[in-house]
C-alpha cells in the first residue's frame, strides 16, 4: 500500500507529531530541499508545510520558467551548471517520466546589441564567461546573427548566445521534487505556522492544526520568509521587489516557435515563444510605487518593500504590457502595426505579478579601500544555517532565478541541514557571512 503523502488541511489526528526536518514553503526552494534531503540521506523524515492549497503558489506562478548557464559569478555559474545537469537527466534524478513532464525546451538565450558600445559589453561578458570555463557561450557578430537568427532584423548588430538555455514546466518540476521524496509528508492549507524555539534551540513548529516536534526547521517561503523568521525571533535580511510578466495568445509571424528567448538592450525587455502561437514577456524596471508607500508605508527606505502585500495584484502596473511591447518594437525597429508594434499583441493578455526576493544591504555590500561599505543588488541567494538559532536553516532570496537554480539550491541546503560538506566549496558564497562575490550583480 502506498503511504499517503499529501494532506490538505489535515485534522489534528492526521498531523505528524514528530519528524526529522520541517520545511516551510512549497515553492521551488522548499520542494527541491525535500528532494535533495531524501537523495543525500534516504529515509530522513521530512514534513513540508505550505499555506496554500497547492504547491508552487508563490512567485513561480508569475515566472517565465526560463533557465540559462551564462552567469558571470562563479558560484551562480556552478549552481546553474549542476541544476541544468539535473534538468538534462530528469528521469534519473526525478523519477521515470520526469523528462516528459518537465518538458525542457532548450532553445537558447540571445542577448542582443543594437550599437557598438552594447556590442563591446557583450563581447567582454563572453570573455569573462570563457575565463570561468563557460566556453559554449558565443559572441555572434552581425553576419552570424543574420545567418542564424535573420528574423530578428538588421537592427541587431551583435549578440551573446547561450545555447544551453531554455525553459521548462516549473509546476511539473515542483511536483516531481515533492513526489520523489519518499519519506516526506506534505501538509497543504496550513496557515499561520510558527517556529518554536526553546532555550535558544529550534524544537519544532506550531500550527492551528497541531504541534510538530523537530530539531531542524527550514524557512523556504519566498516573500513570506521574513514573517516566519520573526516567529523564531529573528529578522531575515531580505527585501522584495514586485516583478511582472504577461502572456499573449498571439505572436507575430516572423517570430518563430523554435526561437530562443530574446533579450533587448537596457532596460532589457525580454520575450520568448509560449505554447504554439503565443509569447511570454518580462522586463525588470526600477520599482518605486508611491501608491504603495502611501497605502502601506513599507517603501520609504528602499525601492523595494519589506513585508509582502497579498494579494500582489493591486501592485500590477497596467501600462506594463504596452510599454514592454513598445520598448521591444523600438529596439528591433518595428513600425506601427508591425512585429512587436502590432495591436494583436494587446488582445487577450494575461498579466501576472510576483516578488523577487533579494538580500538586503546588511548582507550584500562591497567594502572599498576607504573602508566604506557600499550596498549592491546581489543575485546570490542565502542558503545557510542561521547562526543565532541553532536548528534553523534558510533557503531564501532566490531573486529572478529560483526555478533554474533549484536543484543545486536544494542540494546546498540539504548538505547544510545534514552537516555534510558542500557539493562545491564555492557554494560557501551563498552564506549569510559572505557580503560580496565577484561579478555578482544584476545581469538582466
Ligand atoms: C515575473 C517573474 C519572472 C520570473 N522568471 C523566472 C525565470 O524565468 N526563471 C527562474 O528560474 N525564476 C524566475 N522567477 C523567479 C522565481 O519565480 C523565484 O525565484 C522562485 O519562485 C523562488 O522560489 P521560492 O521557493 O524561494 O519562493 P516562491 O516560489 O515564492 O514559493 C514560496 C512558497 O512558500 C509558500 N509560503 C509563503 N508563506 C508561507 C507561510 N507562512 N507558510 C507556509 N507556506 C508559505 C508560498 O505559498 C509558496 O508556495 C521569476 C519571478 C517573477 C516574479
Amino acid at each position: 500500500m502506498t503511504k499517503q503523502k499529501f494532506f490538505a488541511n489535515p485534522g489534528i489526528d492526521e498531523m505528524p507529531r514528530t519528524t526529522d526536518v520541517i520545511i516551510i514553503g512549497g515553492g521551488p526552494a522548499g520542494t527541491a530541499a525535500l528532494w535533495a534531503i531524501e537523495r543525500l540521506a534516504p529515509g530522513t523524515k521530512t514534513v513540508l508545510i505550505e499555506k496554500s492549497d497547492r504547491l508552487g503558489a508563490g512567485s513561480s506562478l508569475a515566472s517565465l520558467e526560463n533557465y540559462r548557464t551564462c552567469w558571470p559569478a562563479l558560484c551562480l555559474a556552478k549552481q546553474m551548471e549542476r541544476s541544468v545537469e539535473v534538468f538534462h537527466n530528469a528521469d534519473e534524478y526525478l523519477g521515470e517520466g520526469a523528462a516528459h513532464s518537465i518538458a525542457v525546451k532548450e532553445r537558447g538565450y540571445l542577448f542582443c546589441a543594437f550599437n557598438e558600445s552594447q556590442a563591446a559589453v557583450l563581447k567582454s561578458d563572453v570573455q569573462r564567461l570563457h575565463q570561468i570555463g563557460l566556453t559554449h557561450i558565443e559572441y555572434l557578430d552581425s553576419n552570424e546573427v543574420a545567418h542564424r537568427f535573420g528574423w530578428v532584423g538588421d537592427r541587431v548588430i551583435a549578440a551573446k548566445y547561450d545555447p544551453v538555455a531554455g525553459w521548462l514546466d516549473s509546476n511539473a518540476l515542483i511536483y516531481r521534487y515533492a513526489g520523489s521524496a519518499n519519506s516526506s509528508k506534505i501538509l497543504l492549507g496550513i496557515q499561520d505556522v510558527r517556529i518554536d524555539v526553546e532555550n535558544g534551540y529550534v524544537i519544532g513548529v506550531t500550527t492551528p492544526n497541531g504541534h510538530i516536534a523537530a530539531p531542524k526547521v527550514v524557512i523556504a517561503a519566498g516573500a513570506g520568509s521574513r514573517q516566519i523568521g520573526r516567529t523564531a525571533g529573528i529578522e531575515l535580511p531580505v527585501i522584495l521587489r514586485p516583478r511582472q510578466s504577461f502572456t499573449t495568445g498571439w505572436r507575430h509571424q516572423a517570430f518563430p516557435e523554435d526561437a530562443p528567448m530574446i533579450i533587448g538592450a537596457a532596460p532589457y525587455p525580454h520575450v520568448r515563444p509560449e505554447a504554439r502561437d503565443g509569447a511570454i514577456f518580462g522586463w525588470e524596471y526600477t520599482w518605486h510605487n508611491k501608491n504603495v508607500d502611501a497605502a502601506y508605508g513599507t517603501n520609504s527606505k528602499h525601492d523595494a518593500i519589506i513585508d509582502p502585500i497579498y494579494p500582489a495584484a493591486p501592485l500590477k502596473d497596467p501600462r506594463f504590457p504596452s510599454i514592454a511591447l513598445a520598448l521591444l518594437a523600438r529596439q528591433f525597429g518595428h513600425a506601427e502595426g508591425e512585429g512587436f508594434a502590432s495591436g494583436n499583441y494587446l488582445r487577450g493578455i494575461s498579466h501576472s505579478i510576483g516578488y523577487y526576493v533579494y538580500r538586503d544591504e546588511s548582507v550584500a555590500y562591497s567594502t572599498g579601500t576607504d573602508g566604506i561599505e557600499r550596498p549592491y543588488d546581489s543575485e546570490r541567494a542565502i542558503i545557510d544555517a542561521c547562526p543565532d538559532v541553532p536548528g534553523l536553516y534558510i533557503s531564501i532570496a532566490h531573486v529572478g532565478h529560483g526555478i533554474m537554480s533549484s536543484p543545486a539550491g536544494g542540494e546546498i541546503l540539504a548538505s547544510k541541514v545534514l552537516g555534510l560538506p558542500l557539493p562545491d566549496p564555492v557554494f560557501r558564497e551563498f552564506g549569510l557571512d559572505v557580503p560580496w562575490a565577484e561579478f555578482d550583480e544584476g545581469v538582466l
